[in-house]
C-alpha cells in the first residue's frame, strides 16, 4: 500500500521552529484506531486482553493512551516494571515475560501482583527461592523446538531464529513436568504463552500458534489437571514496511484464532480460556516517524545524503538491513528518479537508513520522513560515536504537539562518568 505520513510538510516544518530535527514523532489517533481495532478483533473471546510489548515503545504517554483503550503491559525487565508501576498498571494489567532474570525482578514483579511467565524449568525453584512462594496464578512459556517459518520476515527470522535455536522456552516435556511440579507447590491458575516468529506479514501465524497452543492446552489440562486460564500468544505478528507488502488484517487474524478456539478448545470444555496478546511492532510500528533532514549531499562511487539521524536513533536498518520507506516531504508527486544511499554520521558503513533507493531529487534542507519507527525505534537507541538519543513528541488527537521526552544533551552522555581531579585538570 501506497505510504503517506501522518503529518503534512507545512505540519513538520512548524513543528521544527519548536524541536529541531531528528526526533521521533507518535500519532495518537493512530495508536488509538489500532488498539481499538485489536480490542474488536478478538471481542469474541470474553477476557481478551493485549498487554503491549514495553520494550517496543517505552514511553510513559504511549502507554497510557493504550491503557486508556484497554491494554495491560508486557514487562521484561526492572525498569520496565518499574515504568508500568509509575504509569499505574498494576496487578494482573501486567505479564512479565523475562530470560536469564535476575532474582529483583522477580520480586518486583510479585510485588506489583504480574502474572509472572516463567522462561525455564529451572526458574520453578529460583523464583520460590526469591520471593518465597508460587505465585496462584503463573505461566510458562513454550518452544516447540524444530524450524519455523510462517510467513516471516528475513529480518523477523533474525530477531527470533528457528525455535530450535532460540534461547527461549521450555521443551513440550518440561511445560508438563513444570505444570504438575507448580500445581504441587500451590499454583491454581495457569497459562500458557509461545512466541515463534518476528514481523510476520502473514494472516495465518497467530491462528496457526494458537490451534498449536490450544491443543497442547487441552492435553495438558488431560495430563495434569492444571486450571489453564489463559493462552497467550505473545508478540509477532508484522506490519507491512515495504510498499509492495500487503497489510496485516487484524480482523482476519481474529477470525482465524477464533476458529481454532472453537474446533479445539470449545468442545474440551475449554470454552472460558482467556486469549492474550503482547503485539509491540504491530501496535506501535506505523504510528511514528523518525523526522531527519538532509544536511549534506556527496558524490563519490555512489550518490549519497546525509541526514542528521543516524543508527543511534534507528537501528534496525543497521542490525538486520530492515527496509524503512522514505519520504521526501513536498516532493511526494516528483518522479523518483534519483538512486541514493541515505547515511547517517556514524564511523560504521552499516549506517545507512536506505541503500540504492530510488527517490525524488533531495536538497539540502528538505525534510524526510523515516516511516515505521513507531515500535522498536527509538527504544533500540544507543550512544556509540558520542550521538545522543532525539526527543520523541506525540501529535496529539487534537493536532498540538506535546514533547513526551526531551533530546539528550552532552550532560547526559556524561552524566555517569567518574571524574576525579588528574582526569579533568583545571584550565
Ligand atoms: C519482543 C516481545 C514481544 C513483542 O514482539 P513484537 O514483534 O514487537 O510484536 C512480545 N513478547 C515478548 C516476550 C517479547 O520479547
Amino acid at each position: 500500500m501506497k505510504k503517506v505520513p501522518f503529518v503534512t510538510k507545512d505540519q513538520l516544518e512548524e513543528i521544527c521552529q519548536t524541536y529541531p530535527t531528528p526526533f521521533h514523532l507518535y500519532d495518537e489517533a493512530g495508536i488509538r484506531a489500532t488498539a481499538r481495532a485489536v480490542n474488536k478483533a478478538f471481542s469474541w473471546n470474553e477476557g481478551f486482553k493485549e498487554y503491549f510489548a514495553v520494550k517496543a515503545t517505552p514511553t510513559p504517554q504511549i502507554l497510557n493512551i493504550l491503557r486508556e483503550e484497554g491494554c495491560g503491559v508486557d514487562c521484561s525487565s526492572l525498569t520496565e516494571l518499574m515504568m508500568s508501576e509509575r504509569c499505574g498498571f498494576s496487578g494482573q494489567e501486567i505479564m512479565f515475560s523475562a530470560n536469564e532474570t535476575p532474582a529483583e525482578e522477580y520480586v518486583k514483579a510479585a510485588e506489583l501482583g504480574a502474572i509472572i511467565n516463567l522462561d525455564d524449568i529451572t526458574h520453578i525453584d529460583f523464583l520460590k527461592e526469591t520471593i518465597g512462594c508460587i505465585p496462584e496464578t503463573i505461566s510458562c512459556r513454550y518452544n516447540p523446538g524444530g524450524v519455523y517459518q510462517l510467513g516471516e520476515s528475513k529480518e523477523g527470522f533474525q530477531v527470533m531464529d528457528n525455535p530450535a535455536d532460540a534461547k527461549y522456552g521450555m521443551t513440550r516435556e518440561q511445560l508438563f513436568e513444570a505444570f504438575r511440579r507448580l500445581k504441587e507447590m500451590g499454583a491454581k491458575y495457569f497459562g500458557i504463552h509461545s512466541f515463534l516468529a518476528s514481523n510476520t506479514i502473514s494472516n495465518d501465524y497467530y491462528p496457526d500458534l494458537a490451534g498449536r497452543l490450544f491443543e497442547l492446552a487441552v492435553e495438558l489440562k488431560n495430563e495434569t489437571g492444571a486450571d489453564i486460564r489463559f493462552i497467550n500468544l505473545s508478540g509477532g505478528v508484522g506490519v507491512d514496511y515495504r510498499p509492495e507488502q500487503a497489510a496485516n488484517n487484524i480482523s482476519a487474524i481474529g477470525g482465524g484464532v477464533r476458529q481454532k478456539y472453537e474446533e479445539i478448545l470449545v468442545p474440551a470444555g475449554m470454552g472460558n480460556v482467556s486469549l492474550y496478546t503482547e503485539m509491540g511492532r504491530y501496535m506501535l510500528a506505523p504510528h511514528g516517524h523518525l523526522v531527519t533532514r538532509a544536511i549534506h549531499e556527496k558524490h563519490i562511487y555512489k550518490e549519497y545524503i546525509g541526514v542528521d539521524a543516524c543508527a543511534a536513533n534507528l537501528m534496525r536498518p543497521a542490525i538486520y538491513g530492515a527496509y524503512h520507506h522514505i519520504t521526501v516531504m513536498g516532493k511526494e508527486h516528483q518522479p523518483c528518479d534519483h538512486k541514493y544511499d541515505v547515511v547517517g554520521s556514524l564511523c560504521e558503513n552499516c549506517d545507512k537508513f536506505a541503500v540504492d533507493r530510488m527517490l525524488p531529487k533531495i536538497d539540502r534542507g528538505d525534510l524526510l520522513v523515516i516511516h515505521d519507527t513507531g515500535a522498536h525505534g527509538f527504544a533500540m537507541g544507543y550512544n556509540y560515536n558520542g550521538r545522543l538519543r532525539s526527543a520523541e513528541l506525540l501529535l496529539q488527537e487534537d493536532g498540538k504537539v506535546r514533547m513526551m521526552r526531551r533530546a539528550e544533551t552532552p550532560e547526559d552522555y556524561f552524566a555517569t562518568l567518574i571524574w576525579d581531579e588528574q582526569d579533568a585538570p583545571a584550565h
